[in-house]
């Protein structure tokens, strides 16, 4: 689960999204003309009369998950084995089918775990040489599967953002050849100016305010390792970044990736962070400087700049290989056609396991993070199977591992999917829920991406209540939780979030308890189930995502993502094949 982190004016949240085109449609029916029995199965259930989410269920499921029993539940621990024994057996008793083709509930998830040895990094222009710390200057890693990966005098070359988006006619590489040399870059999305407003950016250019993909670091690293480089390092500024430098120095402690069938050689050998303190003097060492170079990168016009200096690092890496577990489980679809294709809803089963004890804790229970939101999946697992007769399409239940390792058991899936993603027709993820009562809204982190949008309008109108874009789309948080990589693999994904517009509450309660759980509890031993907890609100959005579900599970079309997204040509390309 992402944290909310700040506080920033709710501009966004003044466009209100009301309306129910479902509920405005059932009165306009005029003329004589009987309506025509629909088929048995083109039924589209009003949402209070969908079978019940039973919220204890929840908070029972939440408390088995989170407690100190399941220790954490760290991918490869006694914890993995406690909850996926649990949510194996819960599905079976809700009379689910195996998700797996094998006839398991259980798809495999290679995973190694890789721990760098300290290491300095050096850079040299001709005599002069500057010698960066680990962790305080530099953080970085090899994600090769391999004992040491090196960049021996590799020659830097600043990119500027890096990016390559022909939607955007954008290119920071120009045609020039990087192979072998080590790309220095930039964080987020290129901030280009508003052609009519310079104070404002262009929402036509990478979505303005908002962050796409091409912002996210980890697309920095992938677009490195396509151009043959041999390191990427990303130049640290918490602004752009969503985040202060202590969260990079985390990544010193062992870090999982996945297995893949070239042990990562594919990736570039080094990849790292740099304070932009330490970028600022790497520029000026190479007669340049980072704040004229910063606006050049704002511009189509930029071109790479060769530093004339180079960069020496030898990472040493520990390593351990596990293989962790997807759960997933099926309700087949009505129809003898339909039911081969499928809408899946996801929850990352795993949390951080046992760490630094804070205050005598150390036990990390991940109660909102997302022991609730696995224990949402099943709620809503069981709902499906009390509705009269199943979708038209079939509905998958994956609960996945490893998300807080960077995404892993979603991405696992998502690149060795058990059923085709040209046949997937939606993603609806449930990471973190509501704890703290009603809410008059829900948000929608990503907002305006893909038609989902309007049947969560649709089905949150049914109970009266809006929907809400996220108040930080610069902060990139669509790009941050599981359903991101069905985005990425063309797949419409939903990512909700919690309303903040509480029924009988102050205006300010909303983003005052999402700021307490940031500071107090996410991430840390504290994140347990509190006595004070009202999952009322909670009801409602699960409500929400089963008739989402549902609906899209006997729609007549695919939803598809919006023209303008970065996602729709992957997604258009699928399903021309
Ligand atoms: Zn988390």
């Amino acid at each position: 689960m992402r944290a909310a982190t700040n506080h920033r004016a709710r501009t966004r949240w003044a466009l209100t999204l009301a309306v129910s085109m479902a509920m405005a449609g059932a009165t306009a029916c005029s003329g004589p003309k009987p309506p025509e029995p629909a088929p048995a199965q083109d039924r589209r259930i009003p949402i209070g009369q969908l079978p019940a989410i039973d919220i204890d269920e929840v908070l029972a499921h939440t408390k088995t998950l989170s407690s100190d029993a399941f220790e954490g539940r760290a991918p490869g621990s006694k914890g993995e084995e406690l909850t996926v024994n649990y949510l194996v057996d819960q599905f079976k008793k809700m009379g689910l089918e195996p998700g797996n083709t094998d006839g398991t509930y259980l798809q495999k998830v290679p995973l190694v775990g890789i721990t760098p040895a300290p290491a300095p990094l050096v850079f040299r222009k001709g005599a002069r040489q500057s010698r960066l710390q680990w962790k305080d200057d530099v953080v970085a890693w090899t994600k090769h599967v391999a004992q040491s990966a090196s960049l021996a005098d590799s020659e830097l070359v600043f990119v500027g953002y890096g990016v390559v988006a022909p939607e955007y006619n954008w290119d920071d590489y120009k045609g020039v050849d990087v192979k072998g040399k080590t790309l220095l870059m930039l964080v987020n999305d290129p901030p280009v100016p508003d052609p009519s407003n310079a104070s404002e950016l262009d929402p036509k250019t990478f979505g303005g305010k908002a962050m796409t993909y091409y912002g996210r670091w980890t697309y920095k690293y992938e677009i490195g390792a396509q151009k043959g480089a041999a390191g990427v390092l990303i130049i640290h500024e918490t602004g752009p970044a969503g985040y202060p430098f202590d969260v990079v120095q985390s990544k010193v402690s062992e870090q999982f990736d996945l297995v893949t069938p070239d042990r990562n050689m594919g990736r570039v050998s080094i990849e790292g962070w740099i304070t932009l303190d330490q970028g600022r003097k790497l520029l000026k060492m190479a007669g340049q400087d980072f704040d004229a170079l910063k606006k050049q990168a704002a511009t189509r016009d930029f071109k790479p700049v060769p530093l004339g200096v180079t960069a020496s690092m030898t990472i040493t890496n520990k390593l351990r290989t596990i293989d962790s577990r997807n759960v997933i489980a099926k309700l087949e679809g009505g129809d003898p056609t339909l039911k081969q294709e499928y809408v899946v809803y996801t929850a990352h089963w795993d949390h951080l396991g046992v760490g630094p004890a804070v205050d005598g804790d150390s036990i990390y229970n991940g109660a909102e993070d997302n022991a609730i939101g696995t224990a949402g999946l099943l709620e809503i697992a069981r709902a499906f199977t009390k509705l009269p007769m199943p979708p038209k399409r079939s509905i998958l239940f994956l609960s996945v591992t490893a998300e807080e390792q960077g995404l892993l058991g979603s991405q696992y899936y998502s690149v060795a999917p058990i059923y085709p993603l040209s046949r997937t027709l939606a993603d609806i993820n449930m990471d973190g829920l509501n704890v703290h009562g009603r809410t008059k809204d829900l948000i929608l982190v990503g907002f305006g991406a893909s038609d989902l949008d309007e049947y969560a309008i649709d089905a949150a109108g049914e109970q009266g209540r809006v929907i809400h874009p996220d108040a930080e789309p610069e902060k990139g948080f669509y790009y941050r939780s599981d359903h991101f990589n069905f985005a990425k693999e063309g797949v419409p994904a939903l990512d909700p979030d919690a309303g903040i517009e509480y029924v009988g509450k102050p205006a300010d309660y909303g983003r005052r308890v999402k700021d307490d759980y940031t500071e107090h509890r996410y991430h840390k031993p504290s994140d347990v189930v509190l006595p004070d907890w009202d999952l009322s609100g909670a009801r409602e959005d699960l409500k929400v995502f089963f008739a989402i579900g549902d609906r899209v599970a006997q729609a007549s079309k695919y939803p598809e993502w919006k023209p303008g997204s970065e996602f729709r040509a992957k997604r258009e390309a699928m399903l021309r094949k």
